[in-house]
């Protein structure tokens, strides 16, 4: 017997639009028996639907508990309205209102359907580049402008043909409102050209298989593509691209190639074949041959994407089956997005190009990650597939600006309890980057809708954005301490609230004191945080000089440990410091000249890295580091000696007992590995106990951990395991990267707390 007629008006916000959501509700409507309607509003999807009460109420669970895989639902809300006799359940129109809630997608990698569609011979986007559904395809970088519709989009120019259109219309297609729905009739297309701009009648797997080097413009910049086993190839791209030492990720053609070069996890395998289909860092098989050139021998792993646009099925056949594939920018500059500037700044690096020719608006890099031996994912780089996609603020916030650090930079706007991070913009010493950073501002602004109250930016003083924000008027400014803002982002990344502990180990960051911080025992929350302790500070000479070559560091240390008898252990050990370097160093260290002092972390890493002769030349950022962890012996369980002391009301980590440790196994001839091994243990043991020091004090027992250093997967994993031991509550990062790409959604959020 049917109940009573009953009827319910549902609102649901989220990533609810351009996501197959209105056909979805449809489809579930008929399933259901309910009449009424469903439409798009600018604050997300609207629903009046009456019928069978027990049929409804099934209808509203479905529709939260399993919604279309790229729906994101934040908030659903159902009230019981009068029923109004509808007769049939239809789609409606789109209203605009006020409140524009609705999010911006991510573009999400190719889809099983799509995927069978383009390698189906009989079907009409067989080998089309760039099909896509309301489950895939192009979204953050094609958008213009919200609300998201295809006028407002970089696809505008490519009317629909017929069918696309009649796909674009029905409400039971995939393709139903698929905003970039296209097909090889009235879609974008590729062409393939040599430097001179002269159409290629060759296929580009034919291309990349006779060794060149070949130009991609893909989803959110271009690519330079080489065939990853051919050690020329390789090489080649290598030198022209004036990249040194730097491992390139690679783009294997199916989940199989990358079993055959890589040891997969499941969760690894997850995340490779996931809707986001990041470049996962993987372990590297012993027995599965690359060239040297393209992974650097003394790592262990490799970074692995999985072709994620049908438009990279065009660059393997049965033969070819491993591409490097690395963004297309010179050194430090930004992404290359446009066809012209590619044939422009390209010319001496590639040999051909696979152009297209719809506009990339967003540019967006391909996202890093890897997983933790805690089987957490860890980002390394936050972007494409991600990005804009908001993160859940544990507090409410007023509308803010944070502009992040000036490395690895990323910027963060809070609207209505969530946060959204912009895509990473590299290093804003490097004026085009900064230009960029600035240009996408205002995109944000206006995808977001929303104005905000508040500029958040670092406390240095001359990094670019706080210049930036010290330029704006008529706003107020609000400067976060760099490790505090890691602390706070922590926090975010976990949903915490109240006071914590914090633990940031990091490269860089301006301190309170003028300092250069960088290994810091903070205690925080988002009002205010304090200083407990810090490893004691050593000279830094010479600034970024010393950040490139780590020597230097070491013998800052060993002059610091030893008095001059540290110059005769820097002869034995340091053979890349020149006799007049180390002369200069150490008068500076001696007279206070030119040096600034440091609890830096990653200094500390480089100079136990060259003391051990493992890396004297940081080529890249983090190398040493790198190289360290890589080499250190995970079987290793002693740790060195190390001292906390106590000075001015705050813990001081001395280390210095470690570097006689060091230097006796040297001189004893102990392996390399076994030494690395304990140091870290070291640094391990020495956090532990420093922070048993100050539960005792603060009865806070919650620990977050932050900084880039925290990228070393045997500190993650130690510190973890050991605080756990000890009863501590430690809390890692998943959502956003532990170094500076993650800061400014804690400087956000410490803005929106402070009284205006
Ligand atoms: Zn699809
Ligand atoms: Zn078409
Ligand atoms: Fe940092």
């Amino acid at each position: 017997m049917a109940g009573e007629l009953t009827a319910y008006q549902i609102r649901i916000t989220g990533i609810v639009q351009g996501v197959g959501f209105r056909p979805f509700v449809y489809r579930l409507a008929q399933q259901y028996h309910l009449k009424g309607w469903v439409l798009n509003s600018s604050a997300g999807v609207v629903i009046e639907a009456e019928g069978d009460r027990d049929e409804l109420q099934e209808f509203a669970h479905i529709m939260v508990e399993s919604p279309p895989p790229l729906a994101v639902i934040r908030n659903c809300e159902l009230k019981a309205i009068e029923p109004r006799g509808f007769e049939e359940f239809s789609i409606r129109h789109s209203e605009s209102e006020a409140d524009k809630a609705v999010m911006i997608s991510p573009d999400i990698a190719i889809c099983e359907d799509c995927k069978r569609e383009v390698m189906d011979a009989s079907d009409r986007r067989r080998g089309y580049p760039f099909t896509n559904c309301t489950n895939c395809g192009p979204r953050f970088t094609i958008i213009k402008d919200v609300p998201y519709d295809r006028a407002q989009t970089t696809m505008a120019p490519f009317p629909m043909c017929r069918e696309c259109r009649q796909e674009y219309e029905n409400p039971l297609h995939r393709r139903f409102h698929a905003q970039p729905n296209a097909c090889p009739v009235c879609g974008p297309y590729t062409t393939l050209v040599d430097r001179q701009g002269r159409e290629v009648k060759e296929k580009v797997v034919t291309l990349l298989k006779q060794g060149y080097i070949v130009a991609v413009k893909g989803l959110g910049a271009f690519h330079l593509a080489a065939d990853a086993a051919s050690a020329d190839a390789v090489k080649n791209l290598r030198q022209r691209k004036h990249r040194n030492a730097k491992p390139f990720a690679v783009m294997a053609r199916d989940l199989q190639v990358a079993d055959r070069y890589c040891l997969i996890n499941d969760i690894e395998r997850k995340w490779l074949t996931s809707p986001q289909a990041p470049i996962v860092i993987l372990e590297r098989k012993d027995d599965s041959w690359l060239p040297d050139e393209l992974i650097h021998p003394g790592i262990s792993t490799l970074g692995v994407m999985l072709p994620y646009t049908p438009l990279h099925y065009l660059l393997f056949d049965d033969e070819l089956e491993l591409l490097l594939m690395t963004s297309a920018n010179i050194s430090d500059e930004p992404l290359i997005i446009n066809n012209q500037e590619a044939m422009e700044k390209l010319s001496e690096v590639a040999d051909f190009f696979l152009l297209h020719n719809r506009e990339i608006f967003n540019p967006c890099d391909d996202s890093v990650m890897r997983v933790t031996p805690l089987l957490t994912p860890q980002l390394l780089r936050r972007a494409r597939g991600f990005v804009p996609l908001g993160i859940e603020l544990p507090v409410k916030t007023r509308p803010v600006l944070a502009l992040g650090g000036e490395m690895k930079s990323t910027f963060c706007m809070t609207r209505d309890g969530e946060a959204f991070l912009s895509q990473h913009w590299g290093d804003l010493s490097h004026y085009h980057n900064y230009c960029k950073f600035l240009d996408a501002i205002p995109r944000f602004k206006k995808m977001l809708d929303v104005e905000p109250e508040v500029i958040a930016h670092d406390l240095h003083p001359n990094y670019q954005t706080t210049r930036w924000a010290r330029e704006q008027t008529g706003i107020k400014q609000v400067a976060v301490q760099h490790h505090y803002a890691h602390l706070a982002a922590a926090m975010v990344d976990n949903g915490l609230t109240g006071e914590v502990l914090g633990v940031i180990c990091d490269g860089t960051g301006w301190g309170t004191d003028s300092a250069v911080w960088g290994f810091e025992i903070l205690q925080g929350d988002y009002h205010s945080f304090q200083r407990l302790g810090h490893l004691g500070y050593v000279p830094l000479p010479g600034g970024d000089l010393t950040i490139r070559r780590p020597y230097r560091m070491a013998l800052v240390y060993l002059l610091q440990a030893w008095g001059e008898e540290g110059l005769e252990l820097a002869e034995r050990y340091l053979p890349a410091l020149g006799r007049e370097e180390k002369q200069v160093v150490w008068m500076q260290v001696n007279k206070g000249l030119q040096v600034v002092p440091t609890s830096s972390c990653g200094r500390l890493f480089d100079a136990v890295a060259a003391l051990l002769g493992v890396c004297s030349l940081n080529r890249y950022e983090g190398q040493a580091a790198i190289e360290l962890e890589a080499i250190a012996d995970r079987s290793v369980g002693g740790y060195y000696d190390y001292e906390l002391e106590r000075q001015d009301g705050q813990w001081l980590l001395n280390v210095f007992p470690m570097w006689h440790g060091l230097a006796a196994d040297l001189q004893q001839g102990q392996p390399v590995e076994t030494m690395a091994g304990k140091f870290h243990n070291t640094l391990v043991e020495m956090i532990t106990g420093v922070l048993k020091r100050v539960r005792d004090e603060t009865g806070l027992n919650r620990v977050v951990l932050s900084g880039g250093v925290f990228h070393n997967q045997i500190l993650l994993l130690r510190l973890v395991q050991r605080l756990l031991e000890t009863e501590f509550i430690p809390y890692h990062h998943q959502q956003v990267p532990p170094g500076d790409g993650g800061i400014s959604l804690g400087q956000a959020v410490i803005a929106s707390e402070v009284e205006l």
